[in-house]
């Protein structure tokens, strides 16, 4: 359904002057409609619940398996922040199928998604741990000086070509950011256990060209975390907070990936 782009990610800059000044009359007449219905431009957020298929991730204390319970999560993450006319969610996988990473960032980035949420859950070898962890995208310094460098001799051009494993880092700060009010407003919601986001190596977000975080929503090896996480009124206290820090986010950043205005 989305044919792979394997060494670029591309966005166009520039087109012919015809077609510039044919989109801008597209663009006026569309921004005039909007204003007139009171309708904004929606972003678009792309869940990814991970695993899926043979790859069943965790396997928790009551028997239930990651794959399933990333599903479950995300759709609530659907239902609820759909409901705001601001933001359109879609989801990398609706069903039991095993997708590799490299398949969740291109369905992103085909999208010109405006945010990446990875869903999954925690492990812990000490069965007390319990609570959030988000994690963001820490660039290596060499990786850092590889994009200044296609920065600095890249930027003349019609179309911009990012390698496929810098995609990340343009949106870099802002993953920083969003996973920073993400935690902060899952530490308020769960209170007693919480944490600070992690910068991570994480080849899955490493790839995605917007604001990506990967959300680890429950410890499985916690029985009460487990339960918690079963439990469909939780977990809409879960999707209200990460609804309510998104549009926290996206109205602060008034960010767009794919450059339209929101
Ligand atoms: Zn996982």
């Amino acid at each position: 359904m989305f044919p792979d782009r394997p060494e670029i990610v591309a966005r166009h800059r520039r087109r012919g002057a015809g077609a510039y000044r044919y989109s801008l009359f597209l663009l006026l007449l569309w921004l005039s409609a909007s204003l007139l219905m009171g309708q904004r431009y929606p972003w678009i957020v792309v869940m990814d619940p991970g695993h899926g298929g043979d790859d069943y991730g965790i396997r928790a204390g009551q028997g239930s398996f990651e794959k399933d319970i990333n599903l479950l999560v995300a759709r609530d993450f659907q239902h609820i922040l759909s409901a705001d006319p601001a933001l359109d969610v879609l989801l990398t996988r609706e069903n039991d199928r095993e997708l590799s990473l490299r398949e969740r960032a291109i369905q992103a980035n085909n999208l010109s998604a405006d945010l990446f949420i990875s869903v999954h859950c925690a492990f812990s070898n000490r069965r007390v741990d319990r609570g959030f962890i988000v994690y963001f995208f820490q660039p290596e310094e060499s990786q850092l000086s590889s994009f200044h460098e296609l920065r600095s001799t890249g930027s003349h051009q019609d179309v911009r070509l990012v390698p496929w494993d810098l995609a990340q880092l343009p949106a870099a700060p802002a993953s920083r950011d969003l996973a920073t009010r993400l935690q902060n407003a899952l530490n308020r919601m769960h209170g007693k256990y919480s944490g600070s986001p992690v910068g991570e190596q994480l080849e899955l977000l490493s790839k995605v060209a917007c604001p990506a975080v990967l959300i680890e929503c429950c410890f499985l090896t916690n029985s009460e975390d487990e339960r918690q996480i079963m439990d469909p009124f939780y977990r809409r206290r879960f999707a209200e907070a990460v609804r309510d820090s998104i549009m926290d986010f996206l109205t602060t950043h008034q960010y767009s990936a794919s450059g339209r205005q929101p």
